[in-house]
């Protein structure tokens, strides 16, 4: 398709009004939040600059820094008890125990980042907040 062309709607794909719990949901699935049906990412976060199926504009809605807050928050909130219960229940070496978590905290960060970065769209599709341009 040539770049000059503004990308058309699909026929019959309908756009649904901003709402915060169809941002939430639509983003986390990491599709388009207007839509619900195309890709909202064209890889692990690069957001594809106009969905493929209802046109919109999914490049302008910022995430920036926070998406990678809101995983840091998850991770953490979800990966602390499990380190308590675990230095409560065996008795091992610190070192034994940052070996063990380290690679799971960075894991689990990595995972959660693209479904945070998707929440975090959606939310600014759903209030409507875009980049200054
Ligand atoms: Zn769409």
């Amino acid at each position: 398709m040539p770049l000059d062309q503004p990308l058309q709607p699909a026929i019959g794909v309908h756009r649904s009004p901003p709402n915060i719990l169809t941002g939430l949901r639509r983003g986390i699935v990491r599709t388009c939040p207007a839509c619900g049906q195309g890709e909202l990412f064209s890889g692990y976060l690069t957001v594809r600059p106009v969905c493929p199926t209802c046109g919109n504009d999914n490049e302008q809605y910022p995430s920036d820094d926070f998406a990678p807050y809101v995983t840091i928050f998850l991770v953490l909130h979800l990966m602390v008890p499990l380190l308590f219960f675990a230095d409560r229940t065996w008795d091992m070496s610190v070192w034994f125990e940052a070996a063990f978590a380290i690679p799971i905290f960075l894991a689990a960060t990595l995972a959660l980042l693209p479904f945070a970065k998707g929440a975090v769209i959606g939310v600014a599709w759903a209030f409507g907040v875009t980049r200054n341009r």
